[in-house]
């Protein structure tokens, strides 16, 4: 058995690093089906479900992997705040 090494937290934290551009990416695009992130017309409704879903078990947020659900559900509180503030 190791422990886990510094190598791997790196990974995590570049897979978090990249989930949180992607994410803030997916909140401003406007591009829709023309964006050249290919699937983040997919990408953005997904995540808009999910931002207001919250069902257990759901099968569309069930789509978006583990690591991703982690980063949108720490971000969540934060776009939340972000939008109370703008309005
Ligand atoms: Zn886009
Ligand atoms: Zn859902």
């Amino acid at each position: 058995m190791r422990a886990p090494t510094p190598a791997q937290d790196e990974n995590l934290s570049r897979i978090h690093t990249t989930v949180k551009e992607e994410i803030d990416h997916l909140m401003k695009c406007t591009l829709g089906a023309t964006c050249p992130f290919g699937k983040c017309a997919q990408n953005r409704r997904a995540l808009l479900h999910y931002l207001q879903c919250g069902a257990r078990g759901c099968v569309v947020c069930d789509k978006v992997n583990t690591e991703k659900n982690k980063a949108i559900a720490k971000l969540r509180k934060a776009a939340t705040a972000k939008e109370a503030a703008a309005s």
